[in-house]
């Protein structure tokens, strides 16, 4: 198996998995009660926060562990939005946003508040004057992600975030793309809350944080008893929470290096398909992307149908139709960089890890060569270009 859909989710690593294991077995205890057993699993906790805090510039008290990103996303919005309501109803976020983000907004509408979703250019990227030209008296909060998962473009956040705290406004950054694969600093970026999800990083899924600035007013989002500072109720996820903190740790420790190597790999696999495949488009900004993203629209045939040819092959990859819902749609990211429907149905999204080899794109890029050539040659939409060409 060729696995090449780590932006929908990544392998746990080993070392991770290890670092969770007591936690499920001697190390059951609940943190809250004051017996050893809890005390150690307390001691666990507070260690993965300083972990993950120390990991992104934060305080530890800054960090509020969450069942993953679309609960971050959620809480960060609905609970922002409540709690300055008094201030106005106006926030801000943009067309390419996860749904985790995009469907709060609309729950959000429902409410009574006003959302302007900002237009991207065709590379994906938000620009920083029509973020400023969107913003009115009454904006209480502007949510714009770090770096997008389909496409793979990395936001100017620092710029962004910048706008917002000059005009005293709330800055949310859904980070879940980017912890652990490119750096992440929150007084760099200037932002105020961000989310990040576990799974995405080599931990397991079902767990995710949300950093919350010093002196951001915010409603608490589980009700009951007083874990997370009493702003997010429940029995701490322990052996979650601690597999967490070991994945970002596992992948802060080289960065860099983990960066350089798939970028490589990535702009290899990019220039290969580019050059040994006719009628394909990048998707997505060329180098303000990434490290792991590829995404690539095809003409004349469905994403679909080449997912399924890859599988055969033992390759996961992902296309841009909105599959999950099952809906024919096409990706509202891709619509937003100004693809037509027909195009956008072609596309097909490859996320790379640093355990990907050259070798592996080899193999991907013959199997897509053939695939392609094979759909293309099915594909009445073909025929016709074809054979307009050739009458010309
Ligand atoms: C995966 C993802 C989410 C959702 O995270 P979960 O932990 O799966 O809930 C949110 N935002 C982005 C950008 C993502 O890629």
């Amino acid at each position: 198996m060729i696995y090449l859909d780590n932006a929908a989710t990544t392998k746990t690593a080993p070392e991770v998995v290890q670092a969770m294991l007591p936690y499920f077995t001697e190390q059951y205890g609940n943190p809250s009660t004051i017996y050893g057993l809890g005390a150690e699993a307390k001691k666990a906790l507070n260690q993965a926060r300083r972990t993950i805090a120390a990991a992104i510039g934060a305080k530890q008290e800054e960090i509020y562990f969450t069942a993953g990103g679309s609960e971050s996303d959620n809480w960060a919005l609905k609970a922002a939005a409540e709690a300055y309501s008094q201030k106005g109803r106006h926030i801000i976020t943009s067309k390419i946003e996860h749904h985790a983000i995009l469907h709060t907004c609309e729950y959000l509408e429902k409410q009574g508040y006003e959302v302007t979703y900002l237009d991207v250019d065709n590379d994906g990227l938000v620009d920083p004057e029509q973020l400023k030209a969107a913003i009115r008296p009454d904006t209480i909060l502007i949510s714009i992600m770090y770096a997008n998962n389909e496409i793979g473009t990395v936001e100017p956040i620092a710029e962004l975030g910048a706008i917002a705290r000059e005009r005293g406004i709330l800055f949310h950054t859904d980070a879940v793309q980017a912890l652990g694969q490119v750096p992440v600093n929150v007084d760099e970026l200037n932002v105020d809350m961000l989310s990040a999800s576990a799974h995405k990083l080599n931990g397991p899924k079902g767990v995710g944080m949300l950093y919350i600035r010093t002196g951001v007013k915010i409603r608490s989002f589980v009700h009951g008893g007083a874990q997370e500072r009493s702003r997010r109720a429940g029995t701490e996820n322990v052996p979650g929470i601690v597999g967490f903190a070991a994945a970002v740790e596992r992948a802060m420790k080289d960065l860099d290096g983990k960066m350089k190597k798939e970028t490589e790999l990535r702009d290899y696999l990019i220039s290969r398909v580019e050059n040994e495949i006719p009628y394909c488009r990048l998707n997505g900004h060329r180098t303000k992307r990434l490290p792991g993203n590829v995404n690539f629209s095809f003409q004349f045939i469905e994403g679909e149908s080449m997912l399924i040819m890859l599988d055969m092959k033992g390759i996961c990859a992902s296309s841009g139709s909105a599959c999950t819902s099952g809906s024919l749609d096409p990706s509202h990211v891709l619509l937003a960089i100004g693809l037509k429907h027909e195009i956008a149905h072609g596309s097909l999204r490859l996320t790379l890890s640093e355990e990907n080899t050259t070798e592996e794109i080899d193999v991907v890029v013959e199997e897509l060569k053939r695939i392609v050539a094979k759909l293309r040659e099915m594909s009445p939409l073909y025929e016709d270009f074809i054979s307009k060409k050739g009458a010309k």
